[in-house]
């Protein structure tokens, strides 16, 4: 349905909306706004495809898939089902005690069926091969009504009190000015607006490393786990693998660990990769066999928060607005749902006509900002308990009486409470465990700690 919108052309900028990025948030949020009838423009430094890491969504990306009109493109694309997800450990130690409610063997896995949430509107998610995905989103983005430049890099934003705010690009050494009457950053971990600005704030928790890349022929075996998610446990602290189905016969692995155990030197961080495999062997002598499709990619350094999501003229979305582990998947569902809301203020505010003399200010985005710290703050939340207490995920996860509450989180319904009960009483127990050096826990609980509950 296209809005009246009732748009005061106080400076006629040269569009309305500008956004940096054409990943996800970016190609998201343009095709809300094009749907609304506003206009955008979106400038990608890349041209796709690219590729990207990234690649297991869960089932909250389905509702903005279906509000686009994506889900069949989705289909026809053939990207494979994903039901489920499972952790492993890397052998039977970690959970060998007898604590109530623990299973006998080391796997602990889930099925997004068991919980028909809210958000979740059909019962799997989709493995993407990130190069095809984004721009397949792009190009439906373009379609309905956005302009979109790739090979445009954003260097340069300008806000002042008397004008537009205008966006400087550059591209075969020539430089352009776009004014416009919001500017979005969704350029990703590479923040462009939020360095600019001076907001971003260091994790100081999650520091981890990762590198990846692609094998062909691995064996996924036949069961119904066969295309879930896996997240292998290593012996080497806040470290694990992961395992990603790209197509019938493709597999993405990569290793995430702690930024003190990479080494500086390229040929190492291969070594090492490898040595993580091996110390789960199944997967190693499989992965033996199959064959390496890419050069290993590394990806460093890339927690991180905002001061602010949003401000005068302008406000971030996906990766350019907050970034956390990605354990369970979160990042992609994170960007198209923050570019969703975010497309709910700013749709409103033309709607309702009461821009500030044709300017956007902070106010305007008051739900927005509010909606994405929650979000966010639950997503940071259940990481941060999972890395200090990765057995009590494993219980809860068993636990009749909380299994489908961390269901509901691991499909990314994140959004519709301040502090969802479940981890609240995760929480709980953690901080008992954590007084008490006698409990059968204490000596299970990981070394990431600081101010873990209360990100900035
Ligand atoms: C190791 C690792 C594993 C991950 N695994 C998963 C996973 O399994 N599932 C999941 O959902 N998420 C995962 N993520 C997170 C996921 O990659 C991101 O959350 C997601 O890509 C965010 O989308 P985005 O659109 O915000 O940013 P991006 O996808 O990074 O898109 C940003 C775009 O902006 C463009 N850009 C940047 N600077 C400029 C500029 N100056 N001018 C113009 N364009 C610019 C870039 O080229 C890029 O195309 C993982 C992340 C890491 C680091």
């Amino acid at each position: 349905m296209k809005l009246n919108l009732k748009i005061m052309n106080i400076n006629n900028p040269q569009f309305e909306v500008g956004i940096i990025g054409g990943g996800p948030a970016g190609s998201t949020l343009a095709s809300y706004l094009s749907q609304a009838n506003i206009s955008c423009v979106v400038f990608e430094r890349e041209i796709f495809p690219r590729p990207h890491v990234g690649e297991s969504l869960v089932p909250a990306t389905n509702r903005v898939f279906k509000e686009l009109n994506f889900l069949e493109t989705m289909e026809q694309a053939g990207f494979p089902h994903k039901y489920g997800a499972a952790w492993t450990a890397y052998n039977n130690k970690i959970y060998s005690h007898n604590f109530e409610g623990m299973p006998p063997d080391y796997a602990v896995d889930i099925r997004f069926d068991e919980q028909k949430t809210s958000e979740s509107i059909s019962n799997y998610t989709y493995h993407v091969d990130r190069g095809k995905f984004d721009q397949m989103l792009l190009e439906h983005a373009e379609k309905l009504g956005a302009t979109v430049y790739q090979g445009v890099r954003v260097t340069n934003i300008q806000f002042s009190e008397n004008e537009n705010p205008k966006i400087f690009t550059s591209q075969d050494d020539k430089t352009r000015e776009t004014s416009v009457r919001l500017v979005v950053d969704a350029s990703g971990r590479r923040t462009i607006l939020g360095s600019q600005l001076n907001l971003k704030i260091k994790d100081p928790v999650f520091n981890q490393f990762a590198i990846h890349t692609w094998f062909e022929g691995f064996d996924r075996g036949e069961t119904e786990q066969k295309d879930y998610t896996f997240i292998h446990f290593l012996p080497i602290s806040n470290s694990w693998i992961w395992q990603i189905p790209i197509s019938e016969t493709v597999t993405s692995f990569g290793v995430v660990t702690q930024k003190e155990h990479f080494s500086k030197k390229k040929q190492e961080r291969e070594e090492f990769f490898w040595d993580c495999v091996k110390t789960q062997p199944k997967i190693y002598d499989k992965l033996k066999q199959a064959k390496q499709l890419r050069a290993f990619k590394e990806e460093s350094d890339y927690s991180y928060g905002m001061k602010q999501f949003c401000g005068d003229g302008w406000i971030l979305v996906g990766d350019a607005a907050r970034f956390v582990d990605p354990i369970f998947s979160s990042g992609v569902s994170v960007a198209l749902n923050s570019a969703r809301f975010a497309s709910h203020d700013i749709i409103r505010a033309f709607q309702e006509g009461n821009l500030d003399q044709g300017k956007f200010r902070r106010k305007h985005f008051e739900q927005y900002e509010s909606i994405l710290k929650r979000g966010t703050k639950n997503w940071y939340e259940f990481i941060s308990l999972y890395y200090r207490l990765n057995v009590l995920f494993t219980r809860f996860v068993f636990d009749p009486r909380h299994r489908l509450d961390v269901i509901k989180l691991l499909s990314g319904d994140v959004y519709d409470q301040d502090e969802p009960s479940v981890l609240q009483e995760m929480r709980k127990i953690v901080t008992e465990i954590e007084q008490n050096p006698n409990h059968l826990l204490h000596k299970l609980l990981g070394n990431l700690t600081a101010n873990a509950f209360n990100p900035s």
